[in-house]
């Protein structure tokens, strides 16, 4: 089995199918600009919000011109932390769409949506899934745990103005745990707001850390998202797949997938 250092997988996502994950950050510890209660890749040691190259490009391209041949419905760039941090994004994105044919996803937390840049990069892929975890300043600070220099506001309105951009398939992902789980009206209002062509509805499931909301508490939730379209992380059977890459499979997925 080859070695892979960049990529991992392909998992089976409930959201996605089969996917292969890209990770731009590829960190011994991740790199957030929170540090979400539930994350499944322990605490967040240093907050950044500053974008930088963590992976040379060349070196990402390298392993996926090597890929044997693998049946994957999404190329998704996950990882450990958030891939939005990486100065590259948009580049290994473009590099990618010119030897793949399959789509490409990118998980965001959201967080630097408010910067102009990375909308245009993020602009580049088939489907992005944004997350939010509270529907006020109050939860989202309890349930994410945000960089100081990261306002509410700011990342819901960072949201709104990609999806006028956006021409892709533009998911909400969210995350639901004790602290926010009366706030599924506000939350919908929200998803309103921002237009969204799909709702995904998690909650913690392989978290060590956070209880999971019970399938019925799911079920309840999703009552008040029954105009859009919706999935959730109760819907769809665990399927697993053979992976092309060993021991980083499991471990590598983003503290939220
Ligand atoms: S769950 Fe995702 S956004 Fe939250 S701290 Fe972990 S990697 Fe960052």
């Amino acid at each position: 089995m080859k070695e892979f250092k960049y990529i991992y997988g392909p998992v089976y996502s409930w959201r996605l199918g089969r996917s292969l994950g890209v990770d731009v950050l590829s960190r011994s510890d991740k790199a957030c600009t929170f540090d979400c209660t539930y994350c499944q890749l322990g605490r967040t040691r240093i907050y950044t919000t500053k974008r930088k190259i963590f992976v040379p490009t060349k070196e990402i391209i390298k392993e996926i011109k090597a890929l044997p041949k693998v049946n994957i419905d999404y190329i998704t760039f996950s990882g450990r932390g958030e891939p939005t941090l990486a100065k590259n994004l948009g580049e290994v994105i473009r590099k990618i769409k010119k030897i793949r044919s399959e789509k490409i996803a990118v998980l965001t937390n959201s967080s630097l949506m408010p910067d102009d840049q990375v909308k245009k990069e993020l602009k580049l892929a088939d489907e992005v899934i944004c997350k939010l975890d509270g529907s006020s300043l109050a939860t989202f600070t309890l349930v994410s745990k945000p960089d100081s220099g990261i306002r509410f506001e700011s990342v819901k309105e960072g949201i709104i103005k990609f999806r006028s951009i956006f021409k892709g398939k533009l998911s909400l992902q969210l995350m639901f745990v004790k602290e926010n789980k009366d706030e599924a009206q506000a939350m919908a209002k929200i998803a309103s707001e921002v237009k969204v062509d799909e709702i995904q509805i998690n909650t913690p499931t392989r978290s060590q850390e956070v209880e999971a909301l019970s399938e019925s508490e799911i079920q309840k939730i999703k009552s008040y998202f029954s105009r859009f379209n919706v999935i959730s992380v109760y819907d769809k059977p665990r399927k697993s797949i053979k992976p092309i890459s060993g021991e980083g499979t499991l471990r590598r997925g983003r503290g939220d997938v």
